[in-house]
């Protein structure tokens, strides 16, 4: 076996971000996979630009230790989860959500880490589709005798990290739209104001989408019209950097921010680059065709008031002219519904399967 690594006599200076014991208990594989997709889920909001991961570790006497993706230069979820539980990794089993990383990066590679701990089978989520990382992690374990196995919970775990993996798999962030509507699907009233459509609890979830956010852009007559912050406030989490397209005065509240006038394509290869993971897009109408009609969001969040505006002479959620026939209708798939105080939420995404969304593209 190897030496023990330095980085148990330093783990002690470090802060960890997640680390729980439990009670013994027996759990399945799917069962201790769920507790590792739950404390990834709190590692959502510090873990950029890295993955949101979580790892548990099943002792041989049943105990259960977790951890969680610290915040960037900090330990992986592997690291705290094999810290917690020091010398009980012994005969062990670690359940990650996303394979174990074999590269030395930031940190010391987890792969060596698990071998090190004597920890003799690990259960994974997902392959990482890193191309640093994609199926190295795996192999290395295996060549040290480790039992790997693997697609426990995949369903799960790829809804979870779907931006990750879009940014992997395309060098481009995730693109979510969030526009708030009437039941008559306006976006604003005719003088253009379109603040406090929905109320308290749906604006608060928007904090929690921007908080998640990597970046945030709107439309330069956004600004002129409402002259947003565009801040994370109220809520625990990192203001993500602002983009608008087009150019604004240097007085408006939304700097500094980034101001671009190239093309969207463009945008998201350079956001890309910057490991922009999740951009999201919060209008107005014009910027929302122009994502939409080129086929770059990968998630529309629709809040929708039971409100009306009562005429058609407001912003629609895309400004300008749609499909001239029903043929060539846009069709989502509904990921989830939920009510937030007085307003309805409707998540969907591109329905890759319906024949027209060839029509519009489907990022990359
Ligand atoms: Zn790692």
């Amino acid at each position: 076996m190897r030496a023990v690594f330095s980085w148990r006599a330093s783990s002690r200076l470090l802060t960890l971000h997640v680390v729980r014991r439990r009670k013994r208990r027996t759990v399945n594989d799917q069962q201790a996979m769920q507790i590792a997709i739950t404390a990834a889920d709190r590692a959502r909001l510090v873990s950029r630009p890295n993955p949101w991961v979580g790892a548990v570790i099943v002792t041989q006497s049943g105990e259960i230790f977790e951890g969680s993706t610290s915040r960037v230069g900090g330990p992986h979820a592997e690291i705290v989860a094999i810290r917690a539980a020091e010398k009980l990794t012994v005969g062990a089993t670690i359940y990650t959500t996303l394979e174990p990383c074999d590269h030395t990066g930031r940190t010391g590679p987890c792969t060596l880490a698990i071998i090190d701990a004597g920890i003799t089978r690990c259960v994974v989520g997902i392959v990482d589709p890193d191309e640093k990382v994609s199926g190295r992690g795996i192999s290395r374990l295996r060549e040290a005798g480790v039992t790997v196995e693997t697609g426990v919970l995949a369903d799960q775990i790829t809804a979870q990290l779907a931006p990750y993996i879009h940014h992997r798999k395309t060098k481009r962030p995730f693109v979510v739209l969030k526009m708030a509507t009437t039941l008559d699907g306006r976006t604003a009233a005719a003088d253009g104001t379109s603040m406090w459509i929905t109320g308290e609890t749906a604006r608060r979830r928007v904090q929690v989408l921007r908080a998640q956010s990597d970046a945030i852009l709107v439309g330069a007559g956004t600004v002129r019209a409402d002259d947003p912050q565009l801040t994370v406030r109220d809520i625990e989490g990192d203001s993500p950097r602002r983009i608008v397209l087009g150019e604004i005065s240097n007085e408006a509240r939304v700097n500094p921010c980034t101001q671009w006038t190239g093309s969207l394509v463009d945008l998201l290869d350079e956001l890309g680059k910057q490991d922009v993971l999740q951009l999201l897009v919060e209008g107005g109408p014009t910027v929302a065709a122009s994502f939409h009609r080129e086929g770059l969001i990968n998630q529309y969040v629709l809040h929708l008031a039971p409100a009306f505006t009562g005429g058609n002479d407001g912003l629609s959620v895309f400004e300008g002219a749609g499909i001239a026939t029903m043929a060539d209708l846009w069709r989502g798939r509904i990921v989830s519904t939920q009510q937030l105080g007085d307003d309805i939420e409707i998540i969907i995404e591109p329905n890759l399967k319906a024949p027209n969304q060839k029509r519009i593209g489907t990022n990359k």
